[in-house]
This record gives C-alpha cells, structure tokens and sequence, in this order.
C-alpha cells in the first residue's frame, strides 16, 4: 500500500551538498515511489564539538516520498545507499559521507531492535523538526500525538541551526516552494 514516508539525511565530510544531493537522487530512483518533497538544506552543529561552521558541520534534510516499499525493505535500501556514498561502516559514529534515517513511515510504528519507526529521538532534534516543519508542519507524531509544530514549539534542543545560504541550485522538480521558518 503507497505510504508516505519522511527520511531524514545528514552528511559531515567531504563535499557535503554533493552527498546529500547524491542520496536524494538515489532515493528518487527507487521503484514504486516517487519523491515529492525535498527540505531545504540545514547547517547544524554537530552534537558534542562547537567547531565553526562548514568545519565539520553536519548539513542535514529531509525527504518525502510516496512509496510501496516496505519498511524493512527501505531500511535495506538506505544502508545500500549510505554504503554506496562510502559509508564508514567501522566506524558509523565517526565523520559520515551520509547518513540515512526513517523519521515516519505513514502512521506505522513499529519497535524492533534494529528498526524503530517513528525514528526515536526525531522529537529531540531541531534539525530533524525544521525541515519536516516545511514538508507538513500538521504531520501528526502517531505515537506522541503531536504535530511536527508542536513538537517543535516543545523541543529543548538549543543547538545552532543555520539555513545553508547559498542553497545548490536542485535538480529536483518536485522540491516544493517553501520559505525557511521564521527567525532563520
Ligand atoms: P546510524 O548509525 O545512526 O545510521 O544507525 C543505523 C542503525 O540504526 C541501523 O543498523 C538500523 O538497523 C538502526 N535503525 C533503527 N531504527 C532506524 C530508523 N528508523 N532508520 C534508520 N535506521 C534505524
């Protein structure tokens, strides 16, 4: 059955825009699904080190697709691309080409040891919150029964989100016409 799914990407080495932007258009070759909203993309610094930005910032976004492929499947799917992107697989808390998550997968949640949908800690993170915000800021959280704007009216996260200025120029026709939020 066609879902709508929300996956979030983040990349902090190398040429991050291009990483990013190699993900997403491998995310929109994927059979049965079809991408319909790209996120602006993010600067956000990084959890545990206040470096300046570009040093070792993460640029993060998020993607919306409309897909049949199952979430086990699709989980498969992003570790075949973070791989492809030349993912440290021995070090996967380390500098990362590109990392890949399900934030929501329709209104599933699923809890498994290696799957947990909605992602577990999206509530947590503003910069998983301002690009969703953008997509669909009434999506409902199944499990917490919060819109992504009341989560993010309630988010402690008080780490440094910046819009990346210059956005790329995108080959992505179905990026939707969005104004950053407020105060960026
Ligand atoms: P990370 O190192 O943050 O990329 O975590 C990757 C691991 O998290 C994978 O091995 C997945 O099995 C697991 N995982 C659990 N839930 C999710 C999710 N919603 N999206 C992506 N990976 C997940």
């Amino acid at each position: 059955m066609r879902e709508t799914v929300f996956i979030g990407f983040g990349s902090n080495v190398g040429d991050r825009v291009d990483f990013c932007d190699r993900a997403v258009t491998l995310l929109s070759l994927l059979p049965h699904s079809q991408v319909v909203g790209v996120s602006l993309l993010y600067e956000t610094e990084p959890l545990h080190d206040h470096a300046q930005p570009g040093n070792n910032w993460f640029l993060n976004g998020v993607v919306q697709i409309e897909t049949d492929v199952a979430p086990r499947s699709l989980l498969m799917v992003l570790r075949e691309i973070e791989r492809s992107l030349g993912r440290d697989e021995d070090n996967r808390s380390g500098p990362r080409t590109i990392d890949l998550d399900i934030l929501f997968y329709g209104q599933l949640v699923i809890d498994e040891p290696d799957l947990a949908v909605p992602h577990p800690r999206l509530h947590q993170r503003r910069f998983v919150l301002m690009p969703l915000s953008e997509l669909d800021p009434l999506w409902m959280h199944p499990s917490r029964h919060r819109t992504i704007t009341q989560l993010l009216a309630e988010v402690q996260d008080r780490s440094e989100i910046r819009l990346l200025l210059p956005q790329p120029s995108t080959r992505y026709g179905s990026r939707p016409t969005c104004s950053p939020p407020p105060g960026l």
